[in-house]
C-alpha cells in the first residue's frame, strides 16, 4: 500500500497540506503536521497537497 510521508526537517509548517487535503493531514497539538492511518489514501488530495508543498517535502512511502 502507499502511504504519504513526510520529511518534517523540511517542513515550514505552511500548512497547505492540511488546506488542501484535511483528510490525511493535520497539525498536531505539538505544532508538527501529523498523516492519518488509513486503509487507503486519497490520490488525488495527497498528489494536490505534494504539487503545493512550498518545501517540496511530502512524497508516497511503499509500505
Ligand atoms: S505543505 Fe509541506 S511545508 Fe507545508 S505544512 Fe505541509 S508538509 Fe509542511
Amino acid at each position: 500500500m502507499r502511504k504519504p510521508s513526510i520529511e518534517m526537517g523540511d517542513c515550514v509548517l505552511c500548512e497547505i497540506c492540511v488546506e488542501v487535503c484535511p483528510q490525511v493531514f493535520s497539525l498536531n497539538d505539538l505544532g508538527y503536521v501529523d498523516i492519518a492511518d488509513r486503509k487507503q489514501y486519497p490520490e488525488d488530495c495527497v498528489d494536490e497537497a505534494i504539487r503545493n508543498c512550498p518545501a517540496r517535502c511530502i512524497s508516497w512511502e511503499e509500505d
